[in-house]
């Protein structure tokens, strides 16, 4: 391991330290007390932000570089002296976790920057009640237990996703160890400083806060609702009163986000939807229980914001089956939109910010099924007008785009056809539009306009895998490789280190037989952009790969950030060619998913890059509620629901 120096950015001249908390113990020696104090932290890429004092500053260091700071992790560096260990045991108590609330409150400089270091400081100054503190009385400190162990749950709950009932064992467990510890110093105590009954009576308390905190979900929300600002979700009853959803409506949690940012500017709103499909374990049939998911995403945030998942949140979720029912799915709607453009129209009052925050809705990202669902039009792909974005037919999908191009839906053109399925009532699909649109009295919204194609699901699940699918089984008819040889290479490789994440499952002969490819929607891209080093020897021999290489091309294109308008008409040209060369090769596999790569150019020309209103921006949420369902089989989807607000809480 190469030796690496840390220097101290307050000396302005001073040696290297040969380790980090070295320096840390040097910087809050010297220069804690400074009135000028003000460090920016440079330990990693991601970090930059000043501290303006060292208290701050600390908090950071132990809550993203511990292990820089933490004797346990650095067994090379044994520290110097007595003194060295007794600053450091001293400096990893005042870890924010243990962070002694009179300390904090002694330190007026805190309290100068309320807002610039919001976010670093954490919850645990957010929810700081100074009044409480300064007076401290017994009453006041049970308080405080019942808060951090209620916070401990939510974690366990949250981050950690234990179900109810082992969150529940590990509290009764802890009143039995209370119970073993007291019945321990019993026995010991012979000449007792405080007495035993004081003390007896201390932990009695303590496990009765302890279980009465996770009694039961009931006492746990109300808890929750004291100290963290959890509200629970809104219920909405549809046709009968089983029958139930729950939403969050926008106004709260977006403002629960905003609270936390600076930026007045009005804000892009995207939607997106999804469904989770939970299988009952004792149950056969798959998918028995199946919910629907609605989230907002607020765009136009800073860089470093957005990426967080915290810019996303729940919006609604519901039994995908109560959608079914008109009448259900329009009381529904109704009150999803009139929360969304009462957001539109309104706004909301940050109290950080100066001026009212506006927000304009933007798209719908969601897998082509729940698209076309949601905008009226046909949900079947294998007959009719499937293109939402143009009048294409399945029969037509076949003509070289050449020869012809299609005409795509416009606002006027779409609103007479939906006009005239109203008025004949007849259920029949004209030109590939089944109904009006579920959110048709959304603002800025429009079935033609606001579903754009969604490129995670177009290419990575689309178009990536079918043609990999494509020349692996080339492979096989030219007797270049066997079906173990391809398993077997495909497993052995060695995926090098930003790929190592997205690491694909080896490619098996039954899926190939079965025309799929495993693995997740970055796993399949990891490996179709591979795939010409994982077959180097091979690759030239394929007829196909004249369709490998244009995809490829297109795929750089459609996933660059940023893109030039004046790359346009050259991607166009590369989907039609593409689409042109599927046609000439493989007649059988041009599937819809061909079809809309062609409706790429226009869709970046409407709504800019395709990358920024991608699924993929969604899924980490997505895969959390997923995540919850499964390992819970948790059937009440209120849990769900009010897992999402909670998990705010402790976000924020
Ligand atoms: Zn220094
Ligand atoms: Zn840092
Ligand atoms: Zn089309």
């Amino acid at each position: 391991m190469s030796q690496q120096h840390y220097f101290c950015p307050l000396c302005i001249s001073s040696s290297g330290f040969h380790n980090y908390r070295t320096l840390f113990t040097h910087i809050r020696i010297e220069h804690r007390k400074e009135s000028s104090f003000n460090i920016r932290c440079e330990l990693s890429a991601s970090c930059g932000s000043r501290y303006s004092t060292f208290d701050s500053y600390r908090s950071h260091i132990y809550r993203y570089h511990h292990s820089l700071v933490d004797l346990s992790d650095n067994n090379d560096t044994v520290p110097s002296s007595i003194d060295d260990i007794v600053n450091d045991l001293e400096n990893l108590f005042s870890h924010p976790t243990f962070n002694n609330e009179l300390d904090v409150i002694n330190d007026p400089e805190l309290f100068m920057f309320p807002d610039e270091e919001l976010d670093d400081t954490g919850h645990e100054f957010l929810n700081f009640d100074s009044t409480a503190v300064s007076i401290a009385t017994e009453q006041v400190n049970f308080d405080k237990l019942a808060q951090f162990y209620t916070r401990f749950l939510l974690e366990l709950r949250e981050y950690h996703l234990l179900p109810q009932n082992v969150v529940q064992s590990i509290s009764s467990k802890f009143c039995s160890l209370f119970d073993i510890i007291m019945k321990l110093v019993k026995t010991k105590a012979s000449s007792s400083f405080i007495s035993i009954i004081d003390m007896e009576a201390v932990f009695t308390h303590v496990s009765f806060i302890i279980n009465s905190v996770s009694k039961s979900e009931y006492n746990f929300l109300k808890q929750c609702q004291n100290d963290f600002d959890y509200q629970p979700p809104t219920e909405i009853k549809l046709t009968t009163n089983e029958e139930l959803a729950y939403y969050i409506p926008l106004n709260r949690s977006v403002k629960s986000n905003l609270s936390r940012q600076t930026n007045s500017n009005s804000l892009l709103l995207k939607l997106y939807t999804d469904g989770i499909g939970i299988t009952n374990p004792i149950g056969a049939k798959k998918d028995s229980h199946k919910f629907t998911c609605f989230y907002y995403l607020l765009d136009d945030l800073p860089d470093i914001v957005r990426s967080q998942v915290n810019s996303i949140g729940l919006h609604c979720i519901c039994y995908t089956k109560h959608l079914n029912n008109d009448n259900n799915r329009s009381i529904l709607m109704n009150i999803l939109v009139e929360d969304l453009n009462k957001l539109q129209t309104e706004g909301i009052t940050i109290p950080c910010l100066s001026s009212r925050i506006y927000f304009v809705f933007s798209t719908l990202s969601g897998d082509n099924l729940a698209s076309n669902e949601i905008g009226g039009f046909q949900k079947s792909f294998s007959s009719g007008s499937f293109c939402r974005h143009c009048f294409v037919t399945y029969e037509q999908r076949h003509i070289p785009l050449t020869d012809i191009s299609f005409l795509p839906r416009t606002r006027i053109k779409h609103d007479m056809i939906v006009n005239k399925v109203i008025a004949n009532n007849d259920g029949q699909i004209i030109q590939g539009v089944k109904n009006e649109s579920w959110l048709k009295d959304l603002i800025g919204f429009h079935a033609t306009e606001s579903l754009p194609p969604d490129m995670m699901h177009d290419i990575a699940e689309g178009v990536c895998p079918l043609i990999i699918n494509a020349l692996l089984i080339e492979v096989i008819q030219q007797r270049l490789l066997t079906y173990s040889d391809i398993e077997q290479r495909t497993s052995c490789f060695i995926y090098g280190f930003y790929d190592s994440s997205n690491k694909p499952p080896p490619v098996k002969k039954q899926q190939l037989t079965h025309s799929t490819i495993a693995g997740t929607a970055s796993q399949k891209l990891c490996l179709f952009r591979l795939f010409p080093i994982i077959f180097h020897d091979i690759i030239g021999d394929l007829t196909l790969l004249p369709l490998y290489t244009i995809l490829r091309e297109i795929i750089s294109y459609i996933y660059a950030n940023p893109l030039r308008e004046s790359w346009l008409p050259y991607l166009d040209d590369l989907c039609k060619q593409f689409h042109c060369l599927m046609i000439e090769h493989l007649p059988d596999r041009v599937t819809p998913k061909v079809h809309f790569l062609t409706e790429y150019t226009r869709s970046i020309e409407m709504h800019g890059l395709p990358i920024l209103n991608s699924c993929m921006r969604f899924e980490a949420k997505h895969l959390y509620f997923k995540r919850l369902a499964i390992r819970t089989f948790y059937f009440k989807i209120l849990c769900l629901a009010s897992r999402n607000v909670i998990n705010y809480a402790i976000a924020c």
